[in-house]
């Protein structure tokens, strides 16, 4: 498609409502994605879009490649099986992540899930076949169409319930190993997302109840992002707030006083009890009940989590503790069952069946606190650990970081927060799925042992949703020239324009440049605005001043013209390209 007379190429002039992100809406009204039969999740990828994604794609095969990874491609329809070997089944299908589906009917029908992610099947792949150490390091790594059924698909090409990753996976027989790799991932990635023209950064990651320094996220800079990121540029320390270590401020100073029990009939907050006991939020403990959930029910049991009354619980913090799939907070019937209160009278050390208790950091060095009293309508003050019957419960640190705490690495600094959208993921699994699935190999001495993995995700699809993101205007996307669709537009405005236009055009996909002829019979002002709606980093316009040799060349991104003699215009295209992309062009 490059004589839009003879391509199928629409736009539209305003966004369909559907679209709330600038990026999703833009994608929308220059054509590139459409939603399939108005499904969330679900696009079809138009001829523009696919390029894009094919500019991507070549870009990460380039890195992956240069680091030595093999490109492979395994099955989407993955079996029960494997999944039930790695444990994943269940966590998968009881969300409702997997889309899941069948081979026939009856008892003897197999079961099948469609890759949201692709471990099991690696491993699977990689199990039968590795014996020594000597084969290893390798890296494997596949592009492919996703499959995760997303509770809330959003933002267009951002969270689809179709879309297309990068996913590699890695073998080591060390951990020097996977470090190793581990870091060229790292420098691949950054490599990636900087030609790609993305506005990034790299963070600590939470890396689930395997915890350690294994993992980061790479997060496109913008608003619209779902993730929110702690950075001290004073550190150099970046994390994921999911995982983020901050030191929260003092509480406020208070003056010691006698322990008492107070009325505060129905209050429900920490804003209520410290407006009704004339005490400071940072001076209240509160206490909030949490069902850890496991894969059987039976296992499920409640957690008493007390923290500062400014802060906030961590549930991922929590969570990786408890090593439980997931957390839901106990409900009110549940905790008038138990106890027979109502939420915010609960005390530090309320006697729940089967209940596990823990504080966070913040109120181990508490004193002269208000908390609950297992009792509905009153609260206690000037209370203190040891004293009263409270027993300060095993202490972690539980806490959600936040912008203005101080940074743990840089106390005399404060964290800030930015949104971020993530692009990609890296991931030492160390042993996590190859040692249920039995991914061996014979070590140079010794028994045989699971095969080290690390694993590496981009988002594939998202990446130029993240980058219309942050490169747009008011009239329409910027694409860098890495990641364009085509780099040059030629836009004849006269009938006379044609023949010019016509011969340039073909000069210039001689020498390799990729030019759309916008040679539809339409106003200049409708190929004007389409240019500059469908993004494209250089417009050449041949009209009046041809008569005098001119056509004008109008720079995307920063809008600059320049007129030049026909005879000239190839080179000054080729040169400006050349130096966008940092490589000869033609
Ligand atoms: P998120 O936290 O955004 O849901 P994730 O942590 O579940 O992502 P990974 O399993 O790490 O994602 O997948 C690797 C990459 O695939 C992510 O970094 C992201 O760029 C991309 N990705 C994940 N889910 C989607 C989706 N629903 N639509 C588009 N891209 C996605
Ligand atoms: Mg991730």
């Amino acid at each position: 498609m490059t004589r839009l007379s003879k391509s199928f190429f629409f736009t539209l002039r305003e966004a369909p409502a559907e679209a709330v992100a600038a990026s999703h809406q833009l994608l929308l009204r220059a054509g590139y994605i459409r939603s399939l039969a108005g499904t969330a999740g679900l696009y079809a990828y138009g001829p523009l879009m696919q390029r894009v994604l094919q500019k991507v794609s070549k870009i990460v095969r380039e890195e992956m490649n240069a680091t030595g990874a093999q490109e492979a491609l395994f099955a989407q329809l993955q079996p029960s099986e494997i999944w039930k070997e790695s444990g994943r089944w269940t966590v998968y299908t009881q969300d409702g992540t997997m889309f899941t589906l069948k081979d026939g009917q009856g008892e003897n029908a197999r079961e099948y899930g469609l890759g949201p992610t692709h471990e099991e099947a690696v491993c699977d792949y990689v199990r039968s076949n590795l014996k020594s150490y000597k084969q290893m390091p390798f890296h494997l790594y596949q592009l492919q169409t996703k499959f995760r059924n997303e509770k809330r698909p959003r933002f267009g090409l951002m969270r689809g319930r179709e879309f297309i990753m990068k996913d590699g996976y890695s073998f080591h027989a060390t951990p020097e190993s996977l470090n190793e790799t581990y870091q060229d991932m790292y420098q691949a990635y950054t490599n990636m997302f900087t030609r790609c023209g993305l506005n990034f950064r790299p963070v600590e990651a939470d890396s689930g109840a395997i915890g350690g320094s294994g993992s980061h996220e790479f997060m496109a800079l913008c608003e619209i992002g779902e993730d929110t990121i702690l950075y001290c540029d004073e550190a150099k320390y970046a994390a994921n707030v999911e995982k983020a270590l901050s030191i929260p401020p003092e509480p406020e100073a208070i003056a010691a006083g006698e322990y008492a029990v107070k009325p505060t009939p129905g209050i429900r907050t920490v804003e209520e009890q410290a407006k009704v006991l004339g005490v400071p939020i940072s001076r209240i403990v509160k206490n909030i009940i949490y069902v850890a959930l496991f894969a059987e029910e039976a296992k499920n049991y409640p957690v008493l989590v007390s923290i500062r009354g400014d802060r906030q619980v961590n549930e991922t913090k929590l969570k990786n503790h408890l090593d439980c799939l997931d957390l839901r907070m106990a409900t009110e019937s549940e905790l008038d069952g138990w106890l027979g209160l109502r939420p915010g009278f609960v005390g530090p050390n309320a006697k729940i069946p089967k209940v596990r208790y823990l504080a966070d950091k913040t109120v181990a060095t508490l004193t002269n606190f208000s908390t609950g009293c297992n009792q509905n309508d009153v609260q206690c003050v000037s209370a203190n650990w040891g004293n009263n019957d409270l027993q300060l419960p095993e202490t972690i640190d539980l806490d959600t970081a936040q912008a203005g705490d101080h940074c743990h690495l840089a106390p005399e600094a404060q964290l800030h927060s930015a949104k971020g959208v993530e692009l990609g993921h890296i991931f030492k699994l160390g042993a996590k799925y190859s040692k249920p699935m039995g991914v061996m190999f014979a070590p140079e001495s010794g028994e045989l042992q699971p095969a080290l993995m690390g694993c590496y995700g981009v988002g594939v699809s998202r990446l130029p949703a993240a980058l219309v993101e942050q490169s747009h205007d008011k009239d329409g996307i910027i694409w860098p020239a890495a990641i364009a669709p085509y780099q040059v537009v030629l836009v004849p405005t006269t009938t006379d324009a044609n023949e010019a236009a016509e011969k340039l055009y073909n000069e210039l996909l001689s020498i390799g440049i990729e030019v759309i002829l916008d040679d539809r019979d339409e106003r200049a002002g409708v190929k004007f605005k389409d240019a500059d709606l469908i993004g494209i980093p250089l417009r050449v316009t041949l009209g009046r001043d041809l008569a005098a040799g001119l056509v004008e060349v109008k720079v995307r991104k920063n809008g600059s013209v320049v007129k030049l003699p026909l005879a000239e215009v190839v080179v000054y295209l080729s040169n400006w390209l050349s130096a966008e992309l940092g490589i000869a062009v033609a």
